[in-house]
């Protein structure tokens, strides 16, 4: 265990400018780990998580990397780690939906993007953190946090099946990539966040079914975000290949 306020090591948190990302770098930084933050388009808001991170005195730093692009991966791994040092926890946490609509009209521009940001992509950052962090190939181990979705067991129906499918997919690579690296010092582990208030959703659906969770509310990114920062600590030590829902019920 680490002691109150030591450093834990470096941490990387793909679409870290905003929402839930955003929330999971700073608890992370408060927990005690350098934090690199990547992000698509929205650098100022990335600056202004990194230094949210300073500000409670741990190192940050912000990267631009499309996690779609499996090049663009590659240099976000090498940019954190030479700035932070070795990489000891991702999260595997960019994101996007899709309109909502009827499995029936998707066409598919629409299904290659959802599919290729949130279930490539997430294979894509595992991967490359993998090849970093397995004591197989020299490294000292790691944990990965996959953000999954509640839409996942879900299936997110008239909305976004599409969406759901891709999240139940990483629901999916997280039991067996775990169980691949059990061996190599890597723990493999989930969270499957219900509805929570950040700018992924179209106007007025949190207006319109916030409410509807068994706790009456829509959960915050901070809530979900100290989930993450438990299951990147050793804190979860035994846990891998685990899927935890942070869905007020939902
Ligand atoms: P958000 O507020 O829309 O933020 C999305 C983040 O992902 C931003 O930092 C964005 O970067 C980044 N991003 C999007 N596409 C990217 C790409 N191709 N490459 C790199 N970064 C990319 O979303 P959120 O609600 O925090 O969602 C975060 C994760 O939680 C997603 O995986 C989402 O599916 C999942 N989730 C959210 C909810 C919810 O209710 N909010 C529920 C279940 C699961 P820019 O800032 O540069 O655009």
């Amino acid at each position: 265990m680490v002691e109150n306020g030591a450093r834990r090591g470096t941490a990387l948190v793909t679409g870290g400018s905003r929402g839930i990302g955003a929330a999971a770098a700073i608890a992370l930084a408060v927990d005690g780990w350098d934090v690199g933050v990547s992000y698509r388009t929205r650098s100022e808001a990335a600056e202004q998580v990194v230094a949210a991170c300073e500000k409670v005195g741990r190192r940050a730093y912000a990267v631009q990397a499309d996690v779609a692009e499996p090049e663009e991966i590659e240099r976000l791994f090498d940019a954190v780690t030479g700035e932070l040092g070795a990489i000891g926890a991702v999260v595997n946490n960019a994101g996007v939906v899709s309109p909502s609509g009827r499995v029936a009209d998707y066409d598919l521009a629409r299904l290659e993007r959802v599919f290729r940001i949130n279930t490539i992509g997430a294979f894509l950052v595992a991967s490359a953190a993998v090849r970093r962090m397995s004591t197989a190939n020299g490294g000292a181990g790691g944990v990965i946090v996959n953000v999954s979705s509640r839409g996942a067991v879900l299936g997110s129906a008239g909305e976004y099946v599409d969406y759901a499918s891709s999240k139940a997919a990483v629901d999916t690579m997280t039991i067996g990539l775990a169980n691949e690296v059990a061996k190599e010092g890597i723990r493999v582990l989930g969270v499957r966040p219900g509805l929570i208030e950040t700018e992924i959703h179209e106007e007025g659906r949190l207006e319109r079914i916030g409410t509807t969770p068994p706790l009456g509310r829509p959960g915050k990114a901070e809530e979900v975000a100290e989930l993450i920062a438990f299951l990147a600590s050793d804190r979860s030590s035994y846990m891998t290949g685990s899927m935890v829902d942070v869905a007020g019920g939902r």
